[in-house]
């Protein structure tokens, strides 16, 4: 991302804190409330300091007359502080509680939001990202978000609400007292802005170290099976002990300068109490300042003290924050795919008659411009007829799935669909007409089902046993004592690469897509599963368009046509026997080699 933003954005823009409380903002009313709470209870709290001066006061005859004239009993004034703590304890309970439920509702919110435009993102976008790194966001940016949104804008307030009050107390009853206590402040500010700045910059360093460690975790227990089968544990994790090395180096450089901004401002405060205590024992020596008056002076000058050191605290952790804001607003800012319809349960609009026409289409991925993948690749295929992409590994195969899927932009040429320029339909229409099943067929952690229902969710059960039967996979989901509840993928049965073949093709009838995209899978299977699959997919591809990257003889042969590509262009074109007429042609060249029998 890029490093123009991050150098504009330094500094602590009251702007930016703005952007943080803009995201409570449906919870406004209750968190003006929480606001008036926390005030109210802060100005009891702030009685407290007088109420104890005049304990004292009472305790001890004390030479001058106190300034209000007020002179309590000792039960009166303890009485009259139980009371301002007990209500400063409903106050607090009340308005922690909503702080809470704001900050935590306001997280929650745009933690939807977030992997919602994450979810709609380009392709394009994820061949830039790791997926680790984006987990991250989700999780630890928002977290610091979270966290500030609880604790640190409250903490803010209520040491805003000692500060002022404090000062205001110690202004009445010494101006001089306060001007030097206040003339220090300046400085503590300036220095606290200036690291404060540096602590910003290192801890957004800080999180980007930190997705990238998320990152290995995620890829490599993504890939848990290939890491054992190198038995590349002790790899992994040396590169995961680097990748935290270097987060807590950066973490631990954040640590040392918030330290040393905490540090100077402790410093900078305690000078300035001693500074006042010892301005006030003079002043009580000269008999112009009674023992309760010093006890409120001192514990005024603690209150301000305290608020201001704290704010060094809340200043670093806004920074840290706000650093982190700026990832997530960045990924907040990416442009999402424009889909016409929302809802992922909506039938598409508009149903296709599966005309594909790939005109001339050169492309070249983002990522890596610099390498023409398809060059001038043309390939018409009328509705319902059937046409095998066959080619050697890194033709471009898979890269004219991604093209009819629409998931990249053809750079020249077009994609015509129903001799319409697929850029012109919406994206919900391109692939709400379309079905895949891949290779590798992705099953997730839930039931058998619903594993099929992705195909359309919100299928009716019959549909769903429907799509089952011809897809031949009934028989076996029926075995399972749990018939169609059974649990796949991690926690549940492990199906056979034939039975997940099979689902994948239940799903992609359910879905009834008007061209159907077949990437066949490579690995052989035994013959009473390849019959079974062979038979489904009969079914499947009826009365459909079909591009199949085709790895099998038997797919092949019941093509129309069978289409050679090779460096990106289409250099055969024929039936199974007009190719294999052909003497020193690809394909009967690849046909003897791969299709040989057995
Ligand atoms: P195979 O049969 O081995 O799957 P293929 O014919 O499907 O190969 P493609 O996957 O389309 O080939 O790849 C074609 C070329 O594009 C390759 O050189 C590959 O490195 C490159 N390529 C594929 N996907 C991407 C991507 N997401 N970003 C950048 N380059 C890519």
């Amino acid at each position: 991302m890029p490093d123009e933003t991050a150098k504009a954005r330094r500094g602590l823009h009251l702007g930016e804190i703005g952007g943080l409380l803009a995201y409570v903002r449906p919870w406004r009313g209750r968190f003006a409330l929480a606001l008036a709470a926390l005030t109210v209870s802060m100005i009891f709290g702030l009685m407290f300091p007088l109420l104890v001066g005049h304990l004292v006061d009472a305790a001890v005859p004390s030479v001058a007359p106190p300034p209000d004239g007020w002179k309590p009993d000792i039960n009166t004034v303890a009485l009259l502080l139980v009371g301002t703590l007990a209500i400063q304890a409903v106050l607090t309970f009340f308005y922690s509680y909503a702080f809470n439920f704001v900050g935590e509702n306001a997280v929650a919110r745009l933690r939807r939001r977030l992997y919602e435009t994450l979810i709609g993102l380009p392709m394009k976008f994820f061949g830039e990202h790791r997926v680790g790194e984006l987990t991250s966001r989700l999780s630890s940016d928002l977290a610091l978000v979270c966290d500030t949104l609880t604790g640190t804008i409250p903490q803010a307030l209520r040491q805003t609400v000692m500060l002022l009050g404090g000062v205001i107390a110690i202004m009445a009853t010494s101006p001089r007292l306060s001007l030097v206590m206040v003339s220090t402040f300046p400085v503590l500010l300036l220095v606290a802005v200036f690291v404060g700045r540096k602590v910003r910059r290192v801890s957004r360093a800080a999180q980007d170290r930190l997705a990238e460690s998320a990152t290995i975790v995620e890829e490599t227990l993504q890939g848990i099976a290939n890491v054992k089968a190198f038995a590349n544990e002790t790899y992994e994790a040396r590169r995961y002990g680097a990748g935290v090395e270097a987060y807590l180096e950066t973490i631990l450089s954040s640590a040392r300068r918030r330290a040393g901004l905490v540090a100077f401002i402790i410093l900078g405060i305690f000078g300035s109490i001693i500074l006042v205590l010892w301005y006030g024992a003079r002043l009580m020596q000269a008999g112009q300042l009674t023992h309760g008056q010093l006890t409120r002076f001192t514990l005024y000058t603690l209150f301000v003290g305290g608020a201001v050191s704290s704010f060094a605290e809340v200043f670093s952790q806004l920074q840290r924050t706000l650093g982190a804001n700026e990832r997530v607003l960045e990924l907040l800012a990416e442009k999402p795919e424009p889909l016409a319809t929302t809802s992922a349960e909506a039938a598409p609009a508009q149903r296709l008659r599966g005309a594909v026409d790939f005109a001339d289409v050169s492309f070249r991925y983002p990522s890596r411009p610099d390498l023409p993948v398809l060059r001038g690749f043309s390939l018409r295929a009328a509705p319902g007829e059937k046409i095998a992409l066959i080619g050697p590994s890194g033709a471009g195969k898979s890269t004219v799935v991604a093209l009819l899927l629409r998931f990249y932009e053809p750079d020249t040429g077009a994609l015509l669909l129903d001799g319409k320029n697929a850029r012109d339909l919406p994206l919900d229409v391109v692939r709400g007409n379309m079905a895949i099943v891949p290779q590798e067929v992705m099953l997730f952690g839930g039931s058998i089902r619903e594993n099929i229902a992705y195909g359309r969710p919100g299928a009716s059960e019959a549909d769903i046993r429907a799509a089952a039967e011809r897809a031949h996979c009934h028989e076996f989901i029926a075995r399972f004592p749990e018939g169609y509840d059974t649990l796949v993928g991690e926690r549940g049965v492990k199906l056979s690469g034939g039975q997940r073949q099979r689902l994948a093709i239940a799903r992609a009838l359910l879905r009834d897509p008007a061209v159907l995209i077949l990437d066949e899978a490579t690995s052989s299977l035994d013959s009473e599963s390849e019959a079974l699959i062979q038979a489904a997919l009969a079914t499947l591809l009826a009365g459909r368009t079909a591009l199949i990257i085709a790895h099998r003889l038997a797919t092949v042969r019941q093509c129309d046509r069978i289409c050679v590509l090779e460096n990106g262009v289409i250099t055969e074109t024929g039936t199974h026997a007009e190719l294999m007429a052909a003497p020193s042609g690809t394909y009967r060249r690849l046909a003897e080699l791969q299709f040989a029998p057995g």
